[in-house]
């Protein structure tokens, strides 16, 4: 990816980018930049970590923890029965079927899906955090980006991409792939960080989901 041509332009709609969300934070003596097109919605980091950069970010075991657990008891708990509000919604437009959780993580949310009858598939670009998903749960878990697998066309009822979007280089890919993947019918649920969001706006670039330089994108719509 021509990394001059990002710095000026949309990703995605190949508008020129002049205007900045914030300018100049420092992560690890590297000044990065986050650009906005007002015409996307989106915010987009500049410059983008290279491959060596996001493999050495990444290499640090389960996502920015080596315990297994990313937060205290009481917030994993509270997390833990989101999970289980997530699945009720999802069962109320898809009974139950086939989901995909891309970027499963640790495995936890397929984990819940699965107790309430559901089959499931994961994929995770982390090695060690994809081994804890199959050994803990013994959940199937592919590995890299979903479309080098090439699973069937309409073989899935749902597809579930939290908090990923933004990790991402190409994540209109990863949407076109999981929609060629859905049944009709079937949902895709997606979340990600919200720059509309008060605690951004208080703390600027002090955001816990900010999350820079894992974050590439940000959403505001
Ligand atoms: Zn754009």
């Amino acid at each position: 990816m021509n990394q001059n041509i990002l710095s000026l332009h949309c990703l995605f709609c190949k508008k020129e980018l002049n205007t900045f969300v914030l300018k100049n934070i420092i992560i690890n003596k590297t000044s990065y930049d986050l650009y906005d097109c007002s015409k996307c919605k989106i915010s987009m980091l500049h410059p983008f970590p290279s491959e060596e950069e996001l493999t050495n970010l990444y290499s640090c075991g389960n996502y920015r923890t080596n315990t297994g657990k990313r937060f205290g008891l009481t917030i994993e708990f509270l997390i833990y029965l989101g999970r289980l509000s997530k699945r009720r919604r999802i069962s109320k437009y898809v009974k139950t079927g086939t989901i995909l959780d891309i970027g499963c993580g640790r495995g936890l949310f397929l984990n819940v899906m699965r107790r309430g009858g559901w089959h499931t598939i994961g994929t995770e670009f982390n090695e060690e955090t994809a081994s804890y998903a199959i050994k803990t749960y013994g959940l199937k878990v592919l590995s890299g980006d979903i479309a080098q697998h090439k699973l069937l066309p309409e073989s899935l009822d749902a597809v579930n991409i939290s908090q990923v979007l933004e990790h991402l280089k190409n994540p209109h890919e990863v949407i076109k792939e999981s929609h060629r993947l859905l049944r009709s019918g079937g949902i895709i649920v997606i979340s990600v960080p919200d720059l509309r969001s008060p605690q951004f706006t208080l703390g600027k670039e002090k955001w816990f989901l900010l999350d820079l330089s894992y974050h590439l994108f940000h959403f505001n719509e």
